[in-house]
């Protein structure tokens, strides 16, 4: 196990849980590259259900799809939702893997949409030194979101997916944001 004991959660680790995230989010820091190569952005989110099955997998797809909704935890949540047609997935205890910590929309996406389990890969704060994407404000959302009974874990693998943020910084792909003045 690499990197354990830098993990983050909002409950006593559980290390079965982890070592089930470790596997599934290095599996999408190894696919996202190709999701990438075809247009994507570099955000790759998967939900499964309790018995680990896929229900869906998304990436970012802001600029192929021209939305700036379209964060991979907000498409993959929507394809969830779709696949199991409902908009409250509560009763399925679902779990979203991404590979970089929500920003304040998806947190809301994820508040709504009644996922029980969160694991990340990059922390904001490093994900927007590399990037220069602005996560956003979100206070103690660990602490909210212990409260309504979502359970988070994260910084899980956390030089690999850094690593391929930075690659897509480097091949000069867009790093977009709303104008500022
Ligand atoms: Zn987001």
């Amino acid at each position: 196990m690499s990197e354990n004991k830098e993990i983050i959660a909002n409950e006593e680790i559980n290390q079965e849980k982890l070592q089930k995230a470790v596997r599934i989010i290095k599996q999408l820091q190894q696919e996202l590259p190709s999701w990438i190569e075809k247009g994507s952005g570099p955000f790759l989110a998967a939900i499964y259900d309790e018995n680990d099955n896929l229900i869906a997998k998304q990436a970012n797809s802001v600029v192929s799809e021209v939305c700036s909704h379209n964060h991979a935890e907000m498409n993959t949540i929507k394809a969830a939702e779709k696949a199991l047609n409902t908009y409250d997935l509560s009763a399925h205890n679902l779990r979203l893997y991404v590979t970089a910590e929500p920003c304040m929309m998806c947190l809301g996406g994820i508040m709504w949409s009644g996922i029980k389990e969160v694991y990340y890969s990059v922390p904001s704060k490093r994900v927007e030194e590399i990037t220069g994407f602005d996560e956003g404000f979100k206070p103690d959302w660990l602490q909210e979101f212990r409260k309504r009974g979502i359970v988070v874990y994260g910084n899980i693998e956390q030089k690999i997916g850094e690593e391929v943020l930075q690659n897509y910084v480097t091949a000069g792909n867009t790093v977009y944001q709303p104008e500022r003045k």
